[in-house]
């Protein structure tokens, strides 16, 4: 099971909905993706652990999306943590941290590493191109596949030897009583649980091949439907169903919402005719995301 927590649904300027952060939580993985300013005092507020935090990824960056990061890593330095911190981002990450840091005589006392992807344990990160006014990527975030065994369809042709089963959960062929077991045939599938999160972006052809058939999708939805939203490089929410819809994703979560609306009915509404598995998540909600 994800979990997935909506820190900060708005974008652009801070209301109701705080500046962009969401964590993805499997097991002992904890990703925060953009770190607005604000994230740590709603994470803090909330009994949310920041020191759990294994990656931070940055889509891009304007400062909606990433001024939170400087402080939260001051605070993570303050409250002890001596375990390394992954950061991936666009071309000038590195530098915004490092010169930010020396500019506020600060030096964090745990490693951190600059990564372009990164595998831990079951979970795999990847960034994606997006199509935004400035360099940009979004993120995938990947369950590994994994495979159980078919243990009813065993049992009924009367293979109840552990070590039969042992070697066709590994994947190899077992001979037994004249017969060929094939792993194939005795494995169910399980496809591991998929969640992309664009960052700002406008509706294109890179994002949607790179989010095709995920579990959950996250798309800039910044605004309703008759606003010019590529003026800004961003999407409205019937464009992000749109692509939604293209690229056959599970659920669409609509996010950036603009400050100017109070709420994100119309926005949902105006979505939900093209995609009919669109929400508008709020600040601080959550969702867990399961297989099936
Ligand atoms: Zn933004
Ligand atoms: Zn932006």
């Amino acid at each position: 099971m994800f979990q997935v927590i909506f820190i900060g649904t708005g974008g652009g300027a801070p209301s109701k909905r705080g500046l962009p952060a969401y964590l993805m939580k499997k097991d002992n993985f904890t990703a925060l993706l953009d770190c607005g300013e604000g994230t740590q005092l709603a994470m803090i507020r909330n009994s949310l652990n920041v020191m759990s935090i294994k990656l931070v990824a940055i889509t891009h960056l304007h400062a909606d999306h990433v001024l939170g990061l400087p402080p939260l890593i001051q605070t993570m330095s303050m409250y002890g943590r001596k375990e390394k911190l992954y950061v991936m981002g666009p071309p000038g990450i590195k530098e915004l941290l490092e010169e930010s840091f020396e500019l506020t005589f600060f030096k964090p006392d745990f490693p951190l590493e600059f990564v372009d992807e990164l595998t831990l344990g079951e979970i795999h990160v990847t960034p994606f191109r997006t199509c935004h006014v400035v360099p940009s990527q979004g993120y995938l975030i990947q369950e590994r596949d994994s495979s159980n065994l078919d243990v009813e369809k065993l049992r009924r042709e009367g293979i109840n030897d552990w070590r039969i089963m042992r070697t066709l959960k590994e994947g190899k062929e077992v001979h037994w009583e004249g017969r060929t077991l094939r792993p194939e045939d005795y494995l169910i599938k399980r496809r591991g649980l998929r969640i992309a999160y664009t960052g700002d972006t406008r509706p294109c052809n890179e994002v949607i091949r790179a989010v095709r058939g995920v579990d959950l999708l996250l798309h800039d939805s910044t605004f309703e439907a008759g606003v010019n939203a590529g003026e800004y490089g961003h999407s409205t929410s019937v464009e992000a169903a749109e692509v939604a819809k293209e690229a056959e994703v599970r659920r669409l979560a609509l996010i950036h919402i603009s400050s100017r609306y109070r709420d994100a009915t119309e926005l949902v509404k105006q979505a939900k005719r093209v995609f009919p598995m669109s929400f508008a998540p709020s600040d601080l909600s959550f969702l867990n995301l399961r297989q099936g």
